[in-house]
């Protein structure tokens, strides 16, 4: 694929003579797959130039595109009215951005097309114009697999990893450390949250992220949801990403500096042993990716439609510090959620029985509660993961938090932190609940896999006791309700064999197997609920409500994992040594079934 950079600055546009070389346009980035599709992110005002290139090259044939809005801020989506190919009619677009809990995307972007500050309404574009709201997902643009995930700035912002063609580029910006610790360039590793900002860009070919400012830059900065330079080269390393491109440059940033920017980052990546290339994106420059051709078919992903109208919007607050309870209580009702306050942890807890809250909000401070004891009391009412509720620490500056450590925890607000960020956060928590679980990565090798899977041909045939008398054997053995050799098709999970279950197959997206069969070892999830991988899968969140899951892949002789023998119960558990040898042992001999002419 090709990837051109057509507007690179952050904030606003910076035309003159200190621009030249990076750019004076705002965020607009062009993606072409090898087949011809054409992905544009943002479209700040660098999208002029691209529009007018774009209907240059198609000498006047109609032209499909997909332009995918990371999040709603001037500079990512001003050069819309100024993108020559929403004016012919002709052409099909399709623009997609996060969707908020009111607003879709395609009444946002109408919004500064009104006539107070543009005379072409969005109603009189000339072209097709197909919207679509997205919340955290994968799904497919004509072969290329997109992946969104939220970003942590004060607005509803998405990042979007593409991969076709074998190779993957990823558009991050904008985006702050979620440990404000980090900016310095720290280890990722000490941040849960900031390690599952780096899980979007694993293994990519090239990131481009918001690198707006320099660590020494940050302390004035804090709260307005950039990045450091720093903390890019750091996250990139962790993510063992081979190229990034720094992003959204700052405006005051002249050109000369820009390089001395680009020498900084090279000698910190150096420091800590970062093997990738850093460059800083410059307009109009073109950058070829190859992949190793994975030869990996995508499969048809729709772009999922939560049912958002449904959702419970409601937020319990527990806490005590009066300046934090009324910013969460301004953006609560800002955001039209119900709101409950709690004067101290027994009554948070009597409310939390009793109302159900979407969210829940504590407060993590030295003279608080301890955290963990909170969120212990609150796991123990039975009303929390259940119904998927979101557990909230806030953070106060400096307080050692342990926030991080704690499982319960679903995220972290550090403070200070603006109206808007809060506001943010709280949209993001209910759209995260509404729709969220993790499906796993393909396998590498994901092709030849497949191959040998089919080469069984046991695919879609009937039940057979040789295979049933193993799932029962598993499901008495190991004391649980359902046990399930299942297979993994490009699609589908398929249940060659199913004790204690009435289904046949599920979407692969759904499964856990899907996880099994990554690793050669036995794959346990002690509580499913408490796990923010499965927490909100259906088969969790609702359905069969599943609590434990434990699988052994079923390693094929020639090294590949057809599927696994697993094993479910409805409660929290966890296999000891014995138990763990006893199902490896017992998914041998269902690989050797499986195997036998
Ligand atoms: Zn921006
Ligand atoms: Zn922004």
């Amino acid at each position: 694929m090709q990837v051109t950079f057509w507007g690179t600055r952050g904030s606003i546009a910076k035309a003159g003579p200190s621009t030249l070389r990076y750019g004076g346009n705002t965020s607009c980035v062009e993606v072409r797959s090898d087949a011809g599709t054409i992905v544009v992110l943002d479209c700040g005002t660098g999208a002029h130039g691209l529009g007018q290139a774009l209907v240059a090259r198609s000498g006047g044939a109609p032209m499909e595109g997909h332009l995918l809005i990371g999040h709603t801020h001037w500079d990512h989506i001003q050069g819309l009215p100024f993108f020559a190919p929403l004016f012919l009619p002709d052409n099909t677009w399709h623009i997609y951005g996060p969707r908020g809990l009111g607003g879709s995307i395609a009444e946002v972007l109408a919004g500064q097309m009104q006539y107070a500050y543009f005379p072409v309404a969005i109603e009189q574009l000339t072209a097709t114009v197909d919207y679509h709201d997205l919340v955290e997902s994968t799904f497919d643009i004509d072969g290329i697999r997109v992946t969104s995930r939220y970003l942590n700035h004060p607005a509803l912002t998405l990042g979007y990893r593409l991969e076709v063609d074998g190779a993957t580029v990823v558009y991050a910006t904008d985006h702050e450390p979620h440990d404000r610790r980090l900016a310095a360039g720290g280890d990722p590793a000490t941040s849960r949250h900031d390690l599952d900002h780096a899980a979007l860009f694993a293994g990519a070919d090239l990131l481009i992220h918001d690198a707006q400012y320099l660590a020494e830059e940050y302390p004035h900065k804090v709260g307005w949801g950039h990045s450091t330079v720093e903390y890019v080269v750091s996250v990139a390393h962790q993510a063992g990403v081979k190229q990034v491109a720094l992003f959204h440059h700052d405006p005051a940033r002249t050109d000369d500096a820009l390089e001395d920017v680009v020498t900084q980052a090279r000698a910190f990546g150096t420091d800590i042993g970062f093997a990738g290339q850093v460059i800083a994106a410059a307009e109009q420059d073109t950058i070829e990716l190859r992949g190793a051709a994975s030869g990996v078919r995508g499969g048809t992903r729709p772009i999922p439609k939560p049912e958002l109208d449904h959702m419970a919007r409601s937020v319990l607050l527990a806490v005590s510090s009066p300046e934090i309870a009324t910013v969460l209580r301004q953006a609560a009702h800002e955001e039209d959620l119900e709101v409950w306050e709690a004067a101290d942890q027994a009554e948070a807890i009597e409310i939390v029985r009793r109302e159900r809250p979407a969210i829940v909000v504590i407060e993590d401070r030295d003279d608080g509660p301890v955290l963990a004891d909170f969120t212990d009391a609150i796991a123990a009412t039975g009303r929390w993961r259940g119904d998927g509720s979101t557990l909230i620490a806030v953070t106060a500056d400096g307080h050692q938090s342990t926030a991080g450590d704690a499982v319960a925890i679903t995220d972290v607000l550090e403070w200070p932190a603006t109206p808007g960020y809060v506001r943010t956060k709280l949209r993001a928590w209910l759209l995260r609940r509404a729709c969220r679980w993790q499906t796993a990565p393909l396998p590498r090798e994901e092709a030849a896999r497949l191959r040998s899977l089919h080469a069984l041909e046991v695919l879609d045939t009937d039940p057979e006791p040789r295979f049933d008398r193993y799932t029962d054997l598993a499901s008495s053995t190991f004391d649980v309700p359902v046990a399930l050799i299942t297979l993994i098709d490009e699609d589908r999970q398929w249940f060659k064999s199913r004790h204690g279950v009435d289904v046949a197959e599920t979407p692969r997206d759904m499964a856990v197997c899907a996880y099994t069969i990554l690793g050669s070892d036995v794959f346990q999830v002690p509580d499913a609920f408490a796990d923010p991988r499965f927490a909100d899968n259906p088969l969790v969140a609702s359905g069969p409500r599943f609590r434990f899951y434990a699988g052994a892949p079923l390693t094929l002789a020639n090294g590949t994992r057809a599927g696994t023998l697993c094993v479910v119960d409805h409660r929290p558990r966890l296999l000891d040594d014995d138990q763990l040898a006893e199902l490896v042992h017992l998914a041998a001999l269902v690989t050797a079934e499986l195997e036998a002419d």
